[in-house]
């Protein structure tokens, strides 16, 4: 999910690769490794938990030995706390070969367990190594680093970048991928790899991209793709038009732009791997559940978070027949709350180190209540506090306002709820199929969302002066009508307010004057409640009083065109995915009015990112 670099060459590779993964920062990591062939002295590496500087400092403290090819790594952990251990290469064939990855290896279980029974010894945590040992295995076999890594990638699942090296192949690497970026810059006389274009731009503007199920053979004179069949391919020759400068985001204009462009990514990846096509939810680290006990859910959370996890409740509590309830974390402690043995407290957090939250997931777990961690960053303190854990695996998420982390939450929510009701035996099979048919849908629909962009900056522009926007919503609307006066709020700091339309009447409707913006968002008009005629209502009532109403609704509805001035089409979808799709626009809005208004969008006055005071 990080960062990748490679390099075959004359120059020193330790050089080239630092460099590359200092341009690669901004992508967000935990911790970062390097290995080097040397001609003389073999294989030769180092990899340390913490920022690249860390790594940086050690090598100049003890230099490796240098040598002109090398492959470089920055961690985003997924399996296994960030320690100097799980940090990659990892290596294998008695330090002679060197593994790096980014992705996720969903059955890296069974092959652990394989590697495992035939005697060999793991040094990490990772789902990664077991491809390093598997290499070493092919390399054994074949002598040949591209016929075993065709070996290797046909035994995995799930999403990977891979780059390997070994010692009695000095000049060589190769790399693969699936479902996982890898580009390849063209030197003279040199080669590059990275994850994106941003780790070699210094060096060279010429790059070729590596398809889906691909392998790529990497000299200093040569670049060689074949497809994991082994046919060769050609890849397409294209120039990079950034200076190395715009490359610090990865060519993005802030990291939210880039994370926002990273929304139906972070949704797949929270999915991959847990739910079969026919809805059947697979979660072990929810084993550590005793589920039979559980007879009510509190969600404990704040800020974005608790609206992800209120949008999630609907749908966990139609799916589990379990009441479900939603508090702010720091709320909830002080009110001394009863809980025990029957009650699941499920906290969501991005960082895990959120402090009103941790506070109010120790108090459950000083009641006696079993506690769940919803959570993106690996080996944070509330994962480790709490009964089990459930990583969103959504990617690192620089700027301060969270948008990809909200959809990933939410999604891990829906997953939750999805198991809960299949463990009590409430969902049918059929029921069960259709959710995992529409979960399945979403990163495309997601997608479709994105590319509003263009439109909602449009939209922005003109609203750059406004005082305040109000956000109307119902049912699951209702949560993300609060997550879009919020995101609102902390980047453009103009006052703004969610509610849920069937309040309007008893209050805020006083508040509508002639030019009041207000975003509403629309339910399906083929939704089997009466909410669509409801809300439509709403829009009546609010224009007859002069509001500018820009209604997020299905494409084609017809009943809102006439009402409103603005309409932002979403795809149909389901009542539970719709939400996902509508907060969508409503995220870019703040970020593209943030803009308008000249603010830093990455890093909005007065707020921290992980919230770790109370
Ligand atoms: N899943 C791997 C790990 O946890 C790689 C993570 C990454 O993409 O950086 O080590």
């Amino acid at each position: 999910m990080c960062g990748i670099v490679g390099y075959v060459g004359p120059r020193s590779s330790m050089d080239v690769l630092v460099a590359g993964l200092a341009r690669l920062e901004y992508r967000g990591y935990d911790s970062a490794g390097v290995a080097v062939v040397s001609e003389n002295d073999g294989l030769v590496s180092q990899k340390r938990a913490g920022k690249l500087a860390v790594l940086r400092d050690d090598v100049d403290a003890h230099p490796l030995a240098s040598g002109g090819t090398g492959i470089a790594h920055t961690r985003w952990a997924t399996h296994g706390a960030p320690t100097d251990a799980n940090a990659h290469p990892h290596l294998a064939d008695g330090g002679k070969l060197a593994l790096i990855h980014n992705g996720i290896i969903e059955n890296f279980h069974e092959l652990r367990e394989e590697l495992i029974a035939s005697g060999e010894q793991f040094l990490s945590e990772t789902d990664s190594e077991v491809a390093a040992i598997l290499l070493a295995h092919a390399f054994r076999e074949t002598g040949d680093l591209t016929t075993a890594m065709q070996q290797v990638v046909k035994r995995l699942e799930g999403a990977f970048t891979l780059l390997v090296v070994h010692a009695d192949k000095p000049g060589v690497v190769v790399g693969a991928r699936r479902n996982s970026p890898l580009v390849i810059g063209v030197g003279e006389g040199e080669n590059f790899l990275g994850s994106d274009v941003a780790a070699f731009v210094a060096f060279t503007h010429k790059a070729l991209s590596l398809g889906q199920d691909q392998i790529v053979t990497l000299t200093e004179s040569a670049i060689d793709v074949i497809t994991f069949d082994g046919e060769e391919v050609h890849p397409p020759e294209f120039t990079v038009d950034w200076d190395a400068s715009a490359a610090d985001k990865g060519g993005w204009s802030s990291f939210m732009a880039k994370e926002i462009s990273e929304e139906p990514e972070a949704v797949a990846n929270t999915i991959r791997g847990r739910l079969s096509s026919e809805g059947q939810v697979v979660i072990p680290e929810l084993e550590a559940l005793d589920v039979g006990r559980i007879d009510r859910v509190i969600f404990i959370a704040c800020g974005t978070a608790a609206y992800a996890a209120m949008l999630g409740a609907y749908a966990m509590e139609k799916w589990s027949g379990i009441p479900v309830t939603v508090e702010l974390s720091h709320e909830f402690r002080y009110r001394e709350p009863v809980v025990g043995p029957g009650t699941l407290v499920v906290s969501v957090s991005q960082s895990g180190e959120t402090m009103d939250t941790l506070m109010a997931v120790r108090f459950a777990n000083d009641a006696g209540a079993q506690t769940l961690a919803i959570c993106n960053t690996q080996g944070a303190t509330i994962p480790r506090e709490s009964t089990a854990t459930v990583y969103t695996h959504a990617g690192p998420e620089v700027a301060v306002a969270s948008t990809k982390a909200f959809l990933s939450q939410a999604v891990a929510v829906y997953l939750l709820g999805l198991y809960l009701g299949q463990h009590r035996k409430v969902v049918s099979a059929e029921v069960a199929a259709s959710i995992a048919k529409d979960l399945h849908a979403l990163p495309e629909q997601i997608q479709e969302m994105v590319e509003t962009g263009p439109r909602i900056k449009e939209l922005a522009g003109w609203m750059a002066d406004t005082r305040s926007v109000l956000y109307l919503g119902r049912h699951v609307g209702y949560p993300v009508a609060l997550e879009g006066a919020l995101k609102l709020k902390e980047l453009a700091y103009i006052h703004a307010e969610g509610f849920a339309a069937g309040e309007l009447k008893h209050g805020p409707i006083a508040l509508i004057e002639p030019g009041q913006i207000v975003f509403v968002i629309v339910p399906s008009p083929r939704d089997p409640s009466s909410l669509h005629s409801k809300v439509v209502s709403n829009i009546q009532e609010i224009r007859a009083r002069g509001a500018r109403v820009i209604a997020i609704a299905e494409k084609g509805d017809a009943a809102v065109l006439p009402y409103a001035d603005e309409v932002i089409t979403i795809p149909p979808a389901s009542p539970f995915m719709e939400p996902l799709l509508a907060v969508v626009p409503l995220h870019i809005f703040g970020m593209e009015l943030a803009g308008a208004k000249g603010l830093d969008i990455d890093q909005p006055r007065n707020l921290a990112k992980s919230v770790t005071v109370e």
